[in-house]
């Protein structure tokens, strides 16, 4: 069975069908690569899955058990993690810290909480502590764990917000375009952190607006393009693939290449 089985997923706002009957399959341990221009309701779906947005129609299974429509925590208690493509650290606390805000995104406790370190939360902490610095390792960022999370360059802190997602032990982690705003060697830092999560056993939906580092990573990539699925299949398939050249034609260079 997929771990993940989206059949016929629909968003409308107003007149507009953002996500239009898109079906999406990932199996268990895969990196599944969704990529597709600008407004073609790449970050839509990701909401569709992880809760955030009610689905006009269609299905949504996880191991079998639908979960279109059930509320964001939810759906985040079934080991679903995410990143957003906007960032959301914490920028005074330490990067640590901001992983460790992470382990309680399935807990009750609320953010106050961990902040406050109510007595509580203390008995945990060490272990959390632990638990943190090892992700931090598995993203290579455990040197900068006691700076503030806003003192790392723009990529790092993607890359810490992945970390982040991690601390909930997830299933399926969902990153909305990670790569965004990172330099060529974060990238291939990217890709290698990406790996590495990869064989840690998290099955993965990769979104990205930038081509490469989907195609470096994932066996099977969906191309989306005003809210349609326009094309399926290998990286192979996909740059041959005559409509995924047409909607990526006229955007910039740096979209379309493969490297
Ligand atoms: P992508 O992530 O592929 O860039 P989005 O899923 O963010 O695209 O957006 C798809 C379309 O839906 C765009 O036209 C966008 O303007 C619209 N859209 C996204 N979210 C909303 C919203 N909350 N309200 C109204 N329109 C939205
Ligand atoms: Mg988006």
């Amino acid at each position: 069975m997929a771990l993940l089985e989206v059949n016929q997923a629909v968003k409308r706002f107003g007149g507009l069908v953002a996500v239009n009957k898109v079906d999406l399959t990932i199996e268990k341990g895969e990196i599944r690569g969704l990529i597709g221009p600008n407004g073609s309701g790449k970050s839509t779906m990701v909401n569709l899955i992880s809760g955030v947005y009610r689905n006009d129609g269609g299905s949504i299974k996880l191991d079998g058990r639908e979960i279109a429509n059930l509320p964001a925590h939810t759906i985040a208690n079934l080991r679903v993690s995410r990143t957003f493509q906007t960032i959301r650290l914490f920028g005074t606390l330490s990067v640590q810290e901001n992983v460790m805000v992470g382990f309680y995104a399935r807990s009750k406790s609320n953010l106050a909480d961990v902040i406050l370190n109510s007595p509580r939360l203390v008995k945990e902490e060490a272990g959390l502590r632990k638990r943190a610095e090892e992700l931090l390792d598995l993203v290579e960022l455990k040197p900068f764990k006691d700076q503030p999370g806003k003192s790392l360059t723009l990529g790092r802190q993607r890359v810490l917000e992945i970390a982040r997602a991690l601390a909930a032990e997830p299933k399926l982690l969902i990153l909305d375009e990670p790569a965004a705003g990172m330099n060529p060697s974060e990238k291939e830092w990217l890709v290698d952190v990406i790996r590495r999560i990869s064989q840690s056993g998290v099955s993965i939906l990769l979104i990205e607006h930038h081509m490469p580092v989907v195609m470096a990573l994932a066996e099977h990539i969906a191309v989306m393009n005003f809210g349609v699925k326009i094309a399926d299949g290998t990286p192979e398939e996909i740059r041959q693939n005559d409509a995924v050249i047409e909607a990526y034609l006229g955007r910039r260079e740096d979209d379309v290449a493969v490297g």
